[in-house]
């Protein structure tokens, strides 16, 4: 490693099935940095000391994965939306301080703006499916943007009730039984459950109610076509993939650590897109 050679790595535990290297080398790459990002495999008991020496470990900064993004955010300064979402994913050093934030928060509203870019003028009022930690994220992204009503729906209503108290009177917890209902006037619907995703059960819903101007948003990205995303296409509704959700969330932290502003491209997508068809 050369004197002016920077790094940052992606901690998890596991950690092989991360995506984040191939997407962050790709940009160092490109942009002919002298830098590398890595995947650092480091066990519960050993994160905080990790993080706590981040900069003696050779790293400029951080993105963190399951299972420490609560810690990562106790252990860190949080801005605004990582204390908002209540996970941290994004670590990086700001005059000696070890800051964080979560970018699945800008990560899902800017693949919005690339993929449907008046979808603002559509969407006054939301649906989301699910209550954890990535409709957190969401939900507060929506909330930056204004919108006036988020409705969300979860299998466990204590969880999407709760999110109400945590984000504020725009979301608005609503049963499964009243799914039609607030479809028929939302201008998107978010899939935040991990339903529809390779290995897991299919995510069975009507999008029959859903206006024609709606957008329908997935954050799963294993399958790339989700059937939902199918569904909606073949309705002619206009639509936002996972992966471009992943694409999008990884930018500022490369921002952040490389100090240069990197671009979400056709070539780069089709890296991902080849490496998740593996
Ligand atoms: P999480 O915190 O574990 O939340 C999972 C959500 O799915 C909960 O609302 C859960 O409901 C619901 N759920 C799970 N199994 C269900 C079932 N059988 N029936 C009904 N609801 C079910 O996970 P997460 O971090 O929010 O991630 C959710 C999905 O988003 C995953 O597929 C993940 O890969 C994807 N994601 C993608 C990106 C991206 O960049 N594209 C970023 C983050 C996450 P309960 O509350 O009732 O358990």
């Amino acid at each position: 490693m050369g004197e002016t050679m920077r790094a940052a790595c992606v901690i998890g535990w596991p950690i092989g099935h991360s995506r984040s290297p191939l997407i962050h080398n790709y940009w160092i790459k490109q942009h002919g940095l002298d830098a590398v990002y890595r995947r650092e495999a480091v066990a519960p008991e050993a994160f905080a000391d990790f993080i706590s020496h981040l900069a003696e470990h050779g790293y400029a900064g951080a993105n963190v994965t399951i299972p420490h993004k609560e810690k990562a955010l106790a252990l860190s300064e949080p801005d605004d939306r990582a204390r908002a979402v209540g996970a941290a994913n994004t670590l990086w050093y700001d005059r000696g301080h070890l800051c964080s934030t979560n970018t699945d928060v800008e990560g899902f509203t800017a693949n919005l703006d690339a993929a449907v870019p008046d979808w603002e003028n559509r969407a006054d009022e939301a649906v989301v499916l699910g209550a954890g930690g990535s409709a957190r994220a969401v939900i507060y992204g929506l909330i930056e943007r204004g919108l006036r009503r988020i409705c969300v729906v979860n299998r466990t209503p204590e969880r999407s009730e709760a999110l109400r108290a945590r984000l504020g009177p725009a979301v608005e917890p609503v049963r499964g039984t009243a799914l039609p209902h607030v479809l028929a006037r939302a201008g998107l619907l978010v899939n935040c459950t991990s339903l529809g995703m390779t290995g897991q059960p299919p995510l069975d819903i009507d999008l029959g109610p859903l206006p024609n101007h709606a957008v329908v948003a997935d954050l799963v990205y294993a399958p790339l076509e989700t059937a939902l995303l199918a569904t909606a296409r073949a309705r002619g509704l206009a639509t936002a993939d996972g992966l471009g959700m992943l694409l999008h969330q990884a930018v500022r932290g490369f921002q952040l650590w490389f100090g240069v502003r990197p671009e979400v491209t056709a070539d780069l997508r089709a890296a991902l897109e080849a490496d998740l068809a593996r």
